[in-house]
């Protein structure tokens, strides 16, 4: 315990939905499949609350329209409700017009089914780099107030090595953006922000990366998973190759207990929260964001 809060986050959306996934299950496909997120979430909903952890869900439109009841349950348990777009279409592979479309609608419903405003926003598979950093002022304009869509790692599916590794405005006229957690060692940045390296590699490595950002770099970390990475039972992908399934199908089962430590060993709480003074605005907020 480092005495430092960290920011937990969720990415509410359902096994069938993952880039992982995306060229053997078409969008047209999603609604014959079983679904299991709203039993996945509200699992972590009972673990968050047995570990005393507030958390931000950021939730797909087409997930909030189909379970409305986890949704509310989110918010009535004191969790940050939050935009992960609408059908986890890639914001890079949006014109402005479809991407407005998309964050304007899935906040209101959202908004309609929890009752409460949004705020937050994370791109569907980290899906904002340099070639689409207009997607910030939109959000801005579409009534949300930080983005957490960026992650300064090299990656095959996403990335923006050289972005700031801090709290960040890519567009002056934009939200803020609150990166994924990456720990600088060795001249690179290395991935320290849960997702699939937390299951694929020792949770020990994760643990010294954010001992490490919080004591060295002074900063708290972002975490994520997903509902399905604590469902070991759900029905297998057919068709998926072999690196999609290492990545979506390594120990499943490992990972509540992982998820029951990592919230007793570190301190966790909403991401509006954590980075509250940021997101208030002023000059105390400005000068905090000059990475
Ligand atoms: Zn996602």
């Amino acid at each position: 315990m480092t005495g430092m809060t960290n920011a937990m986050t969720v990415d509410v959306e359902d096994y069938f939905q993952v880039q992982a996934f995306a060229n053997c299950v078409d969008r047209s496909e999603w609604d014959s499949f079983p679904r299991r997120v709203e039993a996945n979430t509200n699992r972590i909903l009972d673990l968050f609350a047995a570990a005393r952890v507030k958390a931000t869900f950021f939730t797909l439109g087409w997930v909030a329209r189909r379970h409305p009841a986890v949704v509310r349950r989110i918010v009535a348990d004191g969790h940050e409700l939050a935009s992960h777009g609408w059908d986890h279409t890639r914001a890079d592979k949006q014109d402005p017009e479809a991407f407005r479309a998309d964050v304007r609608r899935t906040r209101m419903v959202l908004e309609d089914t929890g009752g409460t405003p949004i705020g937050g926003y994370r791109a569907a598979t980290f899906s904002i780099g340099a070639g689409n950093l207009w997607v910030f002022p939109i959000l801005r304009q579409e009534g949300y107030v930080y983005s957490s869509s960026i992650n300064p790692i090299r990656h095959d599916l996403y990335g923006m090595p050289g972005a700031p590794r801090v709290p960040f405005r890519p567009r002056a006229d934009g939200v803020l953006e609150i990166p994924m957690t990456t720990v600088r060692w060795l001249g690179r940045n290395w991935p320290c922000s849960g997702g699939g390296y937390f299951r694929l590699l020792p949770a020990v490595l994760y643990r010294m990366g954010l001992t490490r950002v919080n004591r060295h770099d002074r900063r708290p970390g972002v975490f994520f998973f997903h509902p399905w990475e604590i469902d070991p039972g759900q029905p297998r992908i057919r068709g998926a190759g072999l690196k999609s399934r290492v990545r979506h199908y390594t120990n499943l089962s490992g990972m509540q207990a992982d998820l029951e430590r990592l919230s007793r060993d570190f301190r966790w709480d909403r991401m509006d929260r954590v980075y509250a003074p940021l997101l208030t605005g002023g000059a105390a907020a400005a000068a905090a964001v000059r990475p």
